[in-house]
């Protein structure tokens, strides 16, 4: 988790602007605030990575991805296509919205395929929920054709994939809207955070209104605002945002090195017989937060993860251990258990959750590894990481085939 390995005096300075004005609130308050517009900034600093003409921050990476949704239109009953393996998060902000999840399959590059959202679109499939998952991307062409075979709204969850690219395009940007989390696990965080981005102007509007009660922030003078639509509250406040702006300046050092750490460990343990790679579409786009290894099958990559933890090395799978990125995990969603009814309860689930066949997303996240790449790794801590990798791999496949 590199933003929070780099911490340090410009965070507790921006923080401190904010604490001298007393300002903790995003929004007017011109005359006491001394010109500090932290959740501006952060937005102005996202938009400078990302390419993006409109980016909107809130409370958390979960609800920029029911902004997102908003924004982009979906709502209740809308049959939306996810993928199984995420962050529960992008699965409960459909659910919140009012639409219905549809899973489909994932492939090596641990994203929805365009094959898995064919099989899976339904002639009440509005939507595709796209997730870039572990650092890297979806496979941007084949996805964009699908969703135009089937005239889906693409929306983007890239959570965790923040400075990620696809051929030159950040991932965020493909669809109609897009959303990157800024919480504590991510390339940059703002403590909690999330930012929406798009580059149309309407789903801004909508999804900024949305994040704030409806008010439509126009002249700058709370008491006086039009409210077009009905929100709710996912402001961020500007403590927060002080904090993901000057961590949002620090990402292209974080990538930069996470990507010369990262090739240093691929190459070392491309020599290890076993070892494989989730499939990086584009290499030049890679945010470089994880490594993922993929191994032959589903018994070696337990016993690799068995004998990485007997060696002390680290490294998880997300089938064995209950990391609640995978649907093996959800049983409360396939028993569809909520707090209070949710549009889903009355409607009915879309799918068989409890009975969903997904062979392609089970074998590969059964045979995934992967290791969060650091960037105040030494030479020498590099080093020992390849070595007791490719150690506990020899382990696992000289038990498997003893
Ligand atoms: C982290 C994450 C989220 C949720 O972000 P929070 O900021 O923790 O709310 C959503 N989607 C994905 C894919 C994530 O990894």
């Amino acid at each position: 988790m590199p933003g929070t390995e780099l911490f340090g005096y410009e965070e507790k300075k921006e923080v401190n602007d904010v604490l001298e004005t007393g300002v903790l609130f995003r929004y007017g308050h011109d005359a006491q605030r001394n010109n500090q517009w932290k959740a501006r900034d952060f937005e102005a600093e996202v938009k400078k990575i990302t390419g993006a003409k409109f980016a909107h921050a809130v409370s958390s990476g979960s609800t920029a991805v029911a902004c997102a949704l908003a924004g982009a239109g979906i709502g209740a009953g809308d049959e939306v296509i996810v993928p199984p393996f995420t962050f529960i998060a992008s699965v409960e902000a459909v659910l919140f919205a009012g639409a219905l999840p549809v899973f489909a399959e994932v492939d090596e590059t641990l994203c929805l395929s365009a094959d898995g959202i064919r099989k899976a679109v339904t002639p009440k499939t509005k939507a595709v929920l796209l997730v870039h998952m572990c650092g890297g991307m979806a496979n941007m062409d084949e996805i964009l054709k699908v969703c135009k075979e089937h005239n889906l709204v693409l929306v983007e969850d890239a959570g965790q994939a923040f400075a990620a690219s696809y051929k030159g395009t950040s991932v965020g940007l493909f669809g109609k809207t897009g959303c990157y989390s800024f919480d504590f696990f991510k390339i940059a965080t703002a403590g909690e955070g999330g930012v929406l981005v798009t580059n149309d102007e309407q789903a801004y509007h909508h999804a900024e209104t949305y994040s704030d009660h409806g008010h439509d922030h126009i002249g700058n003078n709370r008491g006086m605002e039009n409210h077009p639509i009905i929100g709710f509250n996912f402001r961020i406040s500007e403590v927060h945002a002080a904090i993901g702006a000057v961590q949002t300046r620090r990402v292209p050092h974080i990538r930069e090195v996470n990507r010369k750490n990262k090739k240093f460990l691929t190459d070392a343990l491309s020599k290890t017989p076993g070892i494989g790679f989730a499939t990086i579409v584009d290499p030049e786009g890679d945010s470089a937060t994880f490594l993922n290894l993929l191994m032959p099958d589903t018994e070696t990559a337990k016993r690799t993860v068995e004998a990485l933890n007997a060696n002390g090395i680290g490294g998880f799978n997300y089938w064995f251990t209950n990391m609640y990125h995978f649907i093996n995990q959800w049983d409360h969603l396939k028993d569809l258990k909520v707090a209070a009814k949710l549009t889903i309860n009355v409607l009915g689930a879309p799918q068989d959750y409890k009975n969903l066949h997904l062979p392609k997303s089970q074998d590969v996240v059964g045979r995934l590894i992967s290791f969060g790449i650091r960037v105040t790794w030494t030479p020498e801590q590099l080093n020992a990481l390849a070595e007791g990798i490719s150690k506990s791999v020899n382990q696992a496949l000289s038990t498997v085939h003893a």
